[in-house]
Parts: structure tokens; sequence; C-alpha cells
């Protein structure tokens, strides 16, 4: 069987726009039929990477060609542990704010002994170095209105 397995994420860039970032590249939201949107490469010019979605988030089909290098986009998603405290996520890892100066502050894994992955955000919210390489799989764990819950 053949299986065709692309992830679809949705982000937001900083004018809150709404983008889907598919292996590194991101996309905007096109054509909007009944039952289907299609979405392009935000790219544009000669890159005709496209795919198109049902209303059901279904990926009907696409071609993920792109005739340029993919944009360094990071998703970073924060969220909470219940104790309250400000988690990172980063692919599905987890990050746990290590340092925190003026200016910067320091996520790193929340794994900690030999894991060296890190990364430094400043003061809005934005990626200013990272090494994001994990010598482990990524935590197991279900995010519920924001508060990550540990499975
Ligand atoms: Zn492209
Ligand atoms: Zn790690």
């Amino acid at each position: 069987m053949l299986l065709l397995m692309i992830l679809v994420q949705f982000v937001q860039n900083r004018a809150g726009k709404l983008l889907a970032l598919v292996e590194g590249h991101t996309f905007y939201r096109d054509k909007q039929n009944t039952n289907t949107h299609v979405w392009r490469c935000t790219k544009g010019g000669w890159c005709k990477a496209r795919f198109t979605l049902t209303n059901d988030l279904r990926l009907v089909r696409g071609t993920f060609n792109h005739v340029h290098q993919q944009t360094k986009y990071i998703v970073l998603r924060w969220v909470k542990k219940r104790t309250g405290k400000p988690l990172a996520i980063i692919d599905r890892f987890t990050y746990y704010c290590a340092v925190k100066s003026s200016a910067t502050s320091t996520w790193r894994c929340t794994k900690g002994g030999q894991c060296k992955a890190r990364f430094i955000v400043n003061n809005y919210m934005e990626i200013t170095r990272s090494s994001l390489l994990h010598d482990h799989p990524p935590p197991n764990y279900v995010i519920r209105n924001g508060i990550y819950l540990k499975i």
C-alpha cells in the first residue's frame, strides 16, 4: 500500500495570517472551492508547488517540487505545565526556560542530561540561535487547552 505521508501544519505569520507548513515550506491559502481549497507556495514566481485540501483538512492532491531552498522556519508553540510553568514545543520536543537575561532567554530540552538541544529567543520571542539535535525520541504527552499533560 502506498501511503502519502505529508504532514501539514498550520502556523500564523507575524501579521496574523494563516499559513500551512509542509516540510519546511510555507503555503498561503489561495482558491476556495465548495469542498476544497488550494494552497500555494508563498515563494510564488517560478515555484508551482501547491496542494489541495478538503474542508475537513484531508490532502487530495499536491505537488511539492520546489524550485528553491526551504525558508528557515521553526514552528514554536508555547504551552504551560499544570504548575503554570511555561514550556516551548518544537517538533514535539519540549523545552524549559533555563536562563533568562534582560534581552534574551535560553530554553533547553526538558530531558537534560546528555541532550544539548537548546535555543535562544529575544524579547520579541524570535529565535536568534538554535541547536535542535536530540539524542533521544520526543516525549509522550498531550496538550489540552494549552496545558501540557505527560502520558
Ligand atoms: Zn516553493
Ligand atoms: Zn533533547
